[in-house]
């Protein structure tokens, strides 16, 4: 058995309402448009890794903890929107 502390549902929970409240808000914002391949899919989730890891650098005195959150988030939507398109049969390739 791990001695890692142990999340619960509702922390869980939490971050799942953050994720749907943040990717409706980004749909709203950016617009509902599939990715046009798997490959523009792939750039987005790059992207938000590559500013996941310069937010992991930045020093929690100086707001990192709330830009590895953000960046978190970015990385999640792009992932779940890129099923969404996937299972939707949407992107040329
Ligand atoms: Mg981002």
């Amino acid at each position: 058995m791990s001695t890692r502390p142990q999340l619960t549902t509702e922390q869980v929970e939490d971050a799942m309402a953050a994720l749907h409240t943040r990717l409706y808000d980004t749909l709203n914002q950016k617009g509902w448009g599939s990715f046009a391949s798997k490959h523009e899919a792939l750039g987005a989730i790059v992207e938000e890794m590559r500013e996941l890891e310069e937010a992991v650098r930045v020093r929690p005195a100086l707001g990192g903890n709330s830009k590895v959150r953000h960046e978190l988030l970015d990385l999640a939507i792009a992932a779940v929107f890129a099923v969404a398109c996937l299972d939707a049969k949407t992107m040329d390739w």
